[in-house]
């Protein structure tokens, strides 16, 4: 994978960072996009002092422009996109009876409709060099559901027929699109949920512990990795055991 140009959204934190890490231990070139210029930065300097080379781009996934931004600076500096990871997401959690509309349509603009539109400008690109490989954060609650997450779950529930619909579209092209569903990960997006639940959520993982965002990470790497070149359109399981 050395010298290959990898695009990671909401790089900045948790486990998009994790992602971008991973990556740049494997000596891959990392765009790292977050919504924040200070943090996203940050984590770009980070990796680059692992020896890769690393830029970051402040930008809002749900918005086109920014979207094309995104690319156009990536091929400025590397000239090319292999990997793309859209990691982005939001939650705006509420009940669906007290859901307010720009509740829901936030974080399916976000979580879907960023990934999208990033998938769009890759794939563009990705189809010129005959290679590319996608791997969309889904969620677990896309498959289980998830009291007060109706926008959420919805939006990482439509992020698999995505994958699948675009792993059709372009297998004949070099192209692959998979897509992993991580259980509960500690990270800032989780942190507020209240002690209870966690006590609740942690009774119902069989391996008894809540992931961190290696464990994402080290899935994310292999799918993105020539080694994963037969498989294309999954949704990769990634919870300890607490969905099968
Ligand atoms: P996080 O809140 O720690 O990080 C989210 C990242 O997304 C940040 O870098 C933020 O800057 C970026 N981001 C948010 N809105 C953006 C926008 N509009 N444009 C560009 N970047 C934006 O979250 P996390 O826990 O690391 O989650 C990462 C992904 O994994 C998300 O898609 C999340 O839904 C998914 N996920 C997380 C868990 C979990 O338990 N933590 C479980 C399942 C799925």
């Amino acid at each position: 994978m050395k010298g290959q140009v990898a695009i990671v959204t909401g790089g900045s934190r948790g486990i998009g960072k994790a992602i971008a890490m991973a990556l740049a231990k494997k000596s891959v070139k990392v765009v790292v996009v977050g919504t924040k210029q200070e943090t996203t930065s940050q984590t770009a300097k980070e990796l680059s002092n692992l020896g890769t080379d690393s830029i970051a781009i402040a930008a809002d996934v749900s918005n086109s422009a920014d979207v094309k931004n995104i690319f156009d600076s990536t091929i400025k500096e590397f000239g090319k996109v292999d990997i793309l990871i859209n990691n982005a997401g939001i939650t705006k959690d509420a009940l669906i009876i007290r859901m307010k509309d720009e509740e829901w349509d936030r974080v399916i603009d976000v979580n879907l409709k960023g990934t999208f539109l990033c998938c769009r400008e890759a794939i563009k690109l990705m189809i010129k060099q005959k290679y590319g490989r996608i791997i969309n954060i889904s969620s677990i609650v896309g498959f289980m559901g998830n009291i007060g997450q109706a926008n959420y779950s919805a939006s990482k529930a439509a992020i698999a027929g995505l994958t699948k619909t675009l792993a059709k579209e372009y297998a004949n092209r070099g192209i692959t699109v998979n897509a992993v569903a991580p259980g509960f990960i500690t990270t800032d997006m989780t942190e507020t949920i209240p002690e209870n639940i966690k006590t609740e959520m942690l009774r119902s993982i069989p391996m008894g512990r809540f992931g961190v965002p290696e464990d994402i990470a080290n899935v994310v790497v292999f799918l993105a990795s020539p080694e994963a070149s037969y498989i294309t359109g999954q949704i990769l399981h990634v919870n300890g055991g607490m969905y099968m």
